[in-house]
């Protein structure tokens, strides 16, 4: 296919907005019907016109051929960044069979400062960067940083290759148990910080500080029976996706009191049955402002949330595990 021909195809999938971009960028007119702005970016690549331009505005050196082929440039960068971002259905229709190098894997962007996306990650930071991983549960959708949630198991190991399907820690904890359903999350899942690195080789102390609020409506729910206030700890990126795993030597601690996180050694990796629990902290909760911190012994990477629960009766829970099938 030769350049005009490639680039022509490319156009027939450009709506008004894209054909504008790329004719203000040639310093061309906008003006005109779809068909005439699509015949007008051709003419460059190989008219007299934009190469007068081009080439006495910049450089008398540019010869005609390069200024075609910055045209090319221009139209294939456009195209690429409208399949990117799903402008065009190209993998439908079997197109995207060169070049697939620069076609970037599932759930990742290009530039997604532009995108109307949400980003909720565990480091805090609602920052668009360039790499982000979206959650496939299509309620949630949220993208989260892909350095701060696809991360290795140990510290020197190579980074693992993005899970499909990927969610994030909110709606993996909604899976982890169906008897319980989250009515509200009292702290958004924070990532643990390492505060001490010892020198004798042995694991590093993280932790995290943090407050939450109940509210009079929270209190309210809290005193029926079926509801309770839950700490919850995970694994980032843990292999089996849908539990709770607390670090080694937990210590939990909700406005100064000591809480059981883990029901096993402190140096023992997971509880009973490959999983952990979740501890109900209602007890230990006050009106207004609560204070929890957690601190573990552990190299690999957690984060840590404080959600509101409604115990499920099996009916309502098989109920749920049903839709989030669905
Ligand atoms: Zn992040
Ligand atoms: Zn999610």
């Amino acid at each position: 296919m030769d350049l005009v021909a490639s680039c022509r195809e490319k156009l027939s999938y450009f709506r008004i907005k894209e054909l504008k971009d790329v004719l203000s960028q040639l310093s061309l007119s906008k003006q005109g019907k779809k068909q005439d702005l699509v015949e007008r970016i051709l003419g460059a690549l190989s008219e007299e016109q934009v190469s007068k331009i081009w080439v006495n505005k910049k450089s008398p050196a540019v010869r005609k051929e390069e200024v075609a082929k910055l045209v090319a440039k221009l139209v294939d960068d456009t195209y690429r960044k409208m399949q990117v971002s799903g402008t065009t259905d190209l993998a439908s229709k079997g197109q995207c069979t060169s070049d697939s190098s620069n076609v970037k894997s599932k759930g990742e962007i290009d530039d997604p400062s532009h995108l109307d996306i949400k980003v909720r990650c565990p480091c805090g930071s609602p920052l668009k960067t360039e790499t982000l991983i979206k959650c496939d549960d299509p309620r949630c959708e949220v993208w989260q940083h892909i350095d701060c949630v696809i991360i290795p198991e140990k510290p020197m190991e190579e980074k693992p290759p993005n899970p499909d399907p990927f969610y994030c820690e909110i709606c993996r904890l909604s899976r982890a148990d169906p008897f319980l359903h989250t009515i509200g999350h009292l702290l958004y899942p924070v990532k643990l910080s390492i505060t001490n690195i010892p020198n004798d080789g042995t694991n590093p102390v993280q932790s995290v500080e943090r407050t939450f609020q109940l509210t009079r409506a929270d209190k309210e729910s809290l005193t029926k029976q079926e509801y309770d206030v839950q700490a919850w700890c995970m694994l980032l990126n843990d292999k089996v996706p849908f539990r709770m795993h607390w670090p080694q030597y937990a210590d939990l601690q909700v406005n100064g009191v000591s809480v059981r996180a883990i029901d096993r050694p402190g140096s023992q990796q997971l509880g009973a049955n490959g999983r952990d629990d979740g501890p109900i902290i209602t007890s230990c909760t006050k009106d207004g402002f609560n204070k929890i911190t957690l601190t573990g012994c552990d190299p690999r990477v957690f984060c840590f949330g404080v959600r509101l629960i409604k115990r499920q009766t099996v009916q309502q829970a098989s109920q749920a595990s049903f839709n989030l099938c669905l």
